[in-house]
């Protein structure tokens, strides 16, 4: 089979062929159709630190994706050949605290599919029958294969009570827009989403109905008081890693505010607590997708009329992939999706 590899430890990765995976007796097989490049995918492209520490070089890489079930281990039910899905990509263990509690997203012995484990950037992809999420016919194969990071905008975004409340996010990179379109569609009263980048705050204003400010060009503080928000704002979602924009956030806040962060900052970053102390803010760490109530939640919600399709903005077919990582190394792009035929 062909698989994209990340053959070499220095920048880029290779499209090779490869034997198809043999599966256990509690494994799926999947025919690979449509895959997401995401900005993990980027770091292991770039073969940064991180990706460096991390990722076994000869592994194939991927983990967003969407497909259809091909073969199935003997002790596998509730499945069938040619059920259409996609996946959790985070491979849990069934031993830790948590997950005999059945918190399985805290579980510590978490391995990734694409950065730890051989992923979907294949046409074939091995996958432990418990981590496919098997999809209605209203979710099409190129929705299907951005529900990961659909997912961290979910996770992210029920994180906190969002009813009648002004949500600020920082970052309008795909997930942080996915996550503006879920706030309004649960019911957020202002929800608005702030960038350094102006095609990506275009491209959030068109898939949600939220107000985007440039925070090069636009106060914050005048876009609140246009919009009525006297005290600050109740939700913050922190999407871009970005310490200028915690800090932002945690400076625009209601007395009370709880903020769910999800973006990742580089190394060690400075944060002045007694401002957090004294206006009693509540930060949550949010890690992956909750397994499997995220992923239940945001099926309802794209059945129930969620819109995020707009959020793709380039489409390849996997013989072009460099020009797929190209664009989305540019950050001139929403999600890029590779067609696998
Ligand atoms: P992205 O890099 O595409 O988007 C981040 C955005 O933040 C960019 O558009 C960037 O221009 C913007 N930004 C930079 N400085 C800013 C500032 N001062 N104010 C406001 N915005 C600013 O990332 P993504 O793929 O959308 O992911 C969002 C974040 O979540 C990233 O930090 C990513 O590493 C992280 N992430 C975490 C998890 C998890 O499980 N915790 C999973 C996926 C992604
Ligand atoms: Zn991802």
């Amino acid at each position: 089979m062909k698989a994209l590899v990340k053959d070499k430890p220095q920048v880029g990765l290779w499209m090779q062929e490869r034997t198809v995976p043999e599966i256990g007796p509690e494994d799926v097989l999947i025919k690979v159709r449509k895959t997401g490049i995401c900005g993990t995918d980027i770091h292991i492209w770039n073969w940064d630190e991180w990706a460096a520490r991390t990722v076994p070089v000869g592994l194939i890489t991927g983990h967003e994706f969407a497909g259809e079930i091909v073969a199935m281990g003997a002790q596998v039910t509730g499945l069938h050949i040619g059920q259409r899905c996609s996946g959790e990509g985070h491979l849990i263990g069934k031993l830790s605290r948590q997950s005999r509690a059945g918190k399985f997203h805290l579980d510590p012995a978490t391995r990734g599919i694409g950065v730890n484990e051989p992923g979907a950037f294949a046409e074939f992809l091995r996958l432990p029958a418990f981590n496919v999420v098997p999809l209605p016919d209203v979710i099409d194969d190129e929705i299907g294969a951005i529900l990961d990071p659909l997912g961290n905008a979910v996770h992210t975004a029920l994180s906190f009570d969002l009813v009648g409340e002004d949500v600020l996010i920082t970052g309008a990179g795909p997930i942080g827009i996915m996550a503006a379109a879920v706030a309004r569609h649960v019911g957020a009263r202002h929800v608005v989403i702030t960038d350094v980048n102006q095609m990506r705050l275009d491209l959030a204003a068109e898939v949600a109905d939220v107000t985007p400010v440039n925070v090069v060009h636009e106060d914050l503080k005048e876009v609140q008081n246009r919009l009525k928000i006297v005290q600050g704002f109740d939700v913050g979602m922190e999407m871009s890693g970005n310490q200028q924009a915690l800090d932002q956030m945690i400076d625009s806040l209601v007395m009370g505010g709880r903020i769910a962060m999800l973006g990742i900052p580089p190394g060690k970053s400075p944060v002045d607590w007694s401002r957090i102390v004294f206006k009693a803010i509540t930060i949550k760490g949010v890690y992956g997708r909750e397994i499997f109530e995220t992923w239940y939640k945001m099926i309802a919600m794209l059945e129930n009329g969620l819109q995020v399709r707009k959020v793709i903005t380039h489409r390849f077919n996997v013989a072009d992939f460099e020009a797929g990582f190209g664009v989305m190394a540019s950050g001139a792009s929403g999600k890029v999706v590779l067609d696998w035929g």
